[in-house]
């Protein structure tokens, strides 16, 4: 018997380039698996129910918070998001690593909730570079813009909480350091008493 799998959280503020580090890390190692949240926000185009998110209304989310189904939520611009105890559990019963992928509150109530878990950053080359992403991505009003920003300043306040930080300067270089970062705890003995006890 394998130990039971590890639950990664990580977090970044908007563009520095989370989900890609995940789509490439999920490609390159089999042995973690993404713990599906649920939201009330509505699928943006191409996000699959059951694979992006659990798309719920808000009814059906207070009923799985009434129903202990949710480890931890938030309120994030007007919509509710959360971890669902099955996404989590499946994952780390199977024995396979869970990665959560939420802000940086919702981090600090599983930290809270499970002490073991392990907290990665991911960071942007810098404050500037941050910035004009966030001013070049689109369509968005001035008002908008100047949201995000502030989101983010206040979001990176909370990385000094973090165990792990990672910079997404050049894409390779970031899944690498992820990739390394789930090898190292792999290999903690808290997380192989199976085989120190084959050794019995
Ligand atoms: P988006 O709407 O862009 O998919 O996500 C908005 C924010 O909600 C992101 O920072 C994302 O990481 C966060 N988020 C997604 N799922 C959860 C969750 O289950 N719990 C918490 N606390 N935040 C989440």
């Amino acid at each position: 018997m394998s130990d039971k799998g590890i639950l990664f959280v990580v977090s970044a503020p908007a563009g520095c380039g989370k989900d890609t580090i995940l789509n490439e890390l999920f490609k390159r190692v089999d042995s973690v698996g993404y713990a599906v949240s649920a939201t009330t926000r509505a699928p943006r185009e191409g996000e699959v129910d059951g694979v992006h998110y659990c798309f719920l209304t808000r009814e059906q989310f207070e009923q799985k918070i009434s129903e202990n189904e949710v480890l931890e939520y938030t309120e994030y611009c007007g919509n509710y998001y959360g971890t669902l105890r099955k996404s989590v559990e499946g994952l780390l019963s199977q024995g396979k690593d869970a990665i959560l992928k939420i802000e940086v509150e919702g981090a600090m109530n599983i930290r809270n909730k499970f002490p073991e878990a392990r907290l990665v950053f991911i960071l942007p080359p810098s404050w500037e570079v941050l910035e004009h992403r966030l001013r070049n991505r689109g369509t968005e009003t001035e008002d908008k813009i100047r949201e995000r920003i502030a989101q983010a300043r206040t979001e990176l306040d909370f990385a000094r909480n973090y165990d792990y930080l990672i910079v997404n300067d050049d894409l390779e270089a970031a899944v690498d350091d992820l990739v390394c970062v789930l090898r190292a705890e792999k290999l903690r003995k808290e997380h192989n008493n199976a085989l120190l006890d084959s050794f019995k």
